[in-house]
């Protein structure tokens, strides 16, 4: 937890260009971005992965999902979007942080890799 990047961004102790910040979640454009618009959503508590209890937490799951709700306005994603959670080694989990990427104005393909 001490260590973790995405709890660094959200005190602000390492830059990120942020989109939305409350008190619960913030969001931030990806460093690494594989569409147009990718922002990666991340509630300011630490939990590891979707696998934790607090994950499924309905109070949490409603800041996240209206803080992208808000970001999809704002970034005028109306003509769709896709919201991925990699979970663990085989989900591609890279940042042991629960975090929602928000992928958005291309034309995505399904499957996804
Ligand atoms: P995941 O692979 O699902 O764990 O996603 C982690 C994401 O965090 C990747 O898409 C990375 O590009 C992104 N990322 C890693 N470090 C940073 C950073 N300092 N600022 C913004 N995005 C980052
Ligand atoms: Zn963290």
């Amino acid at each position: 937890m001490n260590n973790c990047i995405f709890c660094k961004i959200a005190k602000r102790e390492i830059p990120a260009t942020l989109v939305f910040q409350n008190e619960d979640v913030v969001a931030f454009s990806d460093i690494s971005p594989q569409a147009p618009v990718h922002v990666l959503v991340v509630p300011t508590q630490h939990i590891p992965s979707l696998l934790d209890k607090a994950a499924s937490e309905p109070v949490l799951l409603n800041k996240v999902f209206t803080a992208i709700q808000k970001i999809a306005e704002n970034e005028k994603l109306e003509e769709g979007f896709r919201v991925v959670i990699n979970c663990g080694e085989n989900g591609g989990q890279t940042v042991g942080h629960l975090h929602f990427h928000v992928l958005g104005k291309r034309r995505m393909v399904w499957p996804p890799g």
